[in-house]
């Protein structure tokens, strides 16, 4: 319970979902076994990610939507957007002092991307499962980068690699207004009780 405290209230601070998620805190402290409530006390995650230009440009950003859609994720922010040197700067600070940063920055401002936030329980650890190791040419059949590509650079998408940098990286892109709440009728059908 201590764990999924510190990390619902870790998404708290970056998302900015202050006020139903600290009320949702103070409920969960008192009723552990409420399920809805639950729910949110920390097993289910947003994580970010972005379809790259290259997959914008080769015409398979649906079909890594798709992927994402048919896995069971939910998608509950999506939007366009063009990078700016500044922003690919701060986004890959991590790695601005490598030799090959320049590729870096020039594949992400080539053409827009597309930015998600995608929800589900450990969505952060299944999103990058289902992206694969960096080189699209080593990258396991099966995953997206397997699957879509033969580069290190242009490798179709970034996803968020913990919880921490996924708050981080969401609020980096994405306002409160991006987020939208809604009920999927098929939640009932995508886990069972006991996972809730
Ligand atoms: P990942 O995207 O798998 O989390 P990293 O955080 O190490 O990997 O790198 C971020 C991005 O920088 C990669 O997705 C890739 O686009 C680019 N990159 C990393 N290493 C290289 C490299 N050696 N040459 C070219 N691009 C690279």
């Amino acid at each position: 319970q201590i764990e999924r405290t510190r990390r619902l209230s870790l998404q708290t601070q970056h998302c900015g979902r202050g006020n139903r998620y600290k009320e949702t805190l103070s409920i969960v402290s008192k009723c552990e076994t409420y399920s809805h409530f639950c729910i949110f006390a920390g097993v289910m995650e947003r994580t970010f990610v972005i379809v790259k230009p290259c997959s914008l440009q080769r015409g398979i950003a649906g079909e890594i939507i798709t992927r994402f859609e048919r896995k069971g994720l939910k998608i509950v922010a999506l939007k366009m957007y063009r990078f700016t040197k500044e922003k690919c700067a701060e986004h890959y600070s991590h790695l601005v002092d490598k030799p090959f940063y320049p590729i870096i920055e020039k594949s992400m401002m080539a053409a827009p991307v597309l930015l998600l936030c995608l929800e589900g329980i450990d969505a952060v650890a299944v999103v990058r499962e289902m992206t694969g190791s960096t080189n699209g040419r080593k990258a396991a059949p099966g995953t997206l980068r397997g699957d879509y590509c033969m580069s290190h650079q242009e490798n179709v998408v970034h996803a968020s690699d913990s919880l921490e940098n996924a708050a981080k990286e969401l609020s980096r892109f994405f306002t409160e207004e991006d987020y939208f709440d809604y009920d999927q009728a098929v939640f009932p059908y995508l886990y069972a009780e006991d996972e809730l």
